[in-house]
């Protein structure tokens, strides 16, 4: 559960972005920034899944979150968005994501970041892409 302080600092959190401090929302951000790493929404609504929030809701404050700033949403090239949170301790830039070949694990790699260079193409300037490293995690190797 989430301890008095954390909720305060979760409720500031999504009050400074405009967003409502609700029930649910701040049990979605909770467990993004528990994690450290992206979750896709079939994850996240079965960690929460004891709480008895309902796959839509949840949905809907993952994609709010990601809308203000407060989650970063990326696809590693499955079709399958995953949010992660953004956060002055773990990934408050973009980085490169690892993809195991395997069995689908996703973990950050926040120290490989991009080296842009002046003929990079401006999506690549901006960082609105996806950097990803393939190959068999520590399980599957
Ligand atoms: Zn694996
Ligand atoms: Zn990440």
């Amino acid at each position: 559960m989430v301890s008095r302080r954390e909720l305060d600092d979760l409720r500031a959190r999504l009050r400074a972005r405009g967003l409502r401090a609700t029930p649910s929302r701040i049990a979605v951000l909770a467990l993004l920034r528990r994690t450290g790493g992206p979750l896709s929404h079939a994850e996240a609504a079965d960690r929460l899944r004891d709480q008895g929030w309902d796959r839509a809701t949840i949905y809907r404050n993952l994609t709010d979150l990601a809308e203000v700033g407060l989650a970063r949403r990326s696809d590693v090239g499955d079709h399958v968005w995953r949010f992660e949170a953004v956060d002055d301790t773990h990934a408050g830039d973009p980085h490169a994501h690892f993809v195991c070949t395997e069995c689908g694990t996703v973990e950050c790699l926040p120290d490989v970041g991009l080296a842009v260079g002046k003929a990079a193409p401006r999506a690549v300037k901006q960082k609105q892409v996806e950097v990803q490293v393939r190959g068999r995690c520590d399980g599957c190797a």
